[in-house]
């Protein structure tokens, strides 16, 4: 019984290790309010928080793999190539 315990202990503080590690975090996405989700450093050094979904889509059009960048109000955001370039055109 003694085995299984330290068993069970041992298995969750693997799972906190492996967690910790991917930098998952319950606060809620500041662009859909899902969790978990990961935090990121502004520019400004705030942390904002954004979820797996958000960080994979460009927060405009929906396009894969979008790059992250900081905001106009500071707050991390994640687009891709073609918006981030009509940005800088405005
Ligand atoms: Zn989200
Ligand atoms: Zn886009």
């Amino acid at each position: 019984m003694k085995k299984l315990i330290s068993l069970i202990t041992l298995t969750v503080l693997i799972a906190g290790l492996f967690v910790g590690c991917a930098g998952e975090s319950n606060e809620p996405c500041f662009h859909c309010a899902e969790t978990p989700t990961r935090a990121y450093k502004t520019s400004e050094g705030k942390t904002t928080y954004v979820c797996g979904e958000c960080s994979s889509e460009c927060h405009f059009c929906g396009a894969p793999n979008p790059k992250k960048y900081t905001s106009v109000i500071g707050e991390v955001t994640f687009a891709c190539k073609e918006c981030l370039d009509s940005m800088k055109e405005d």
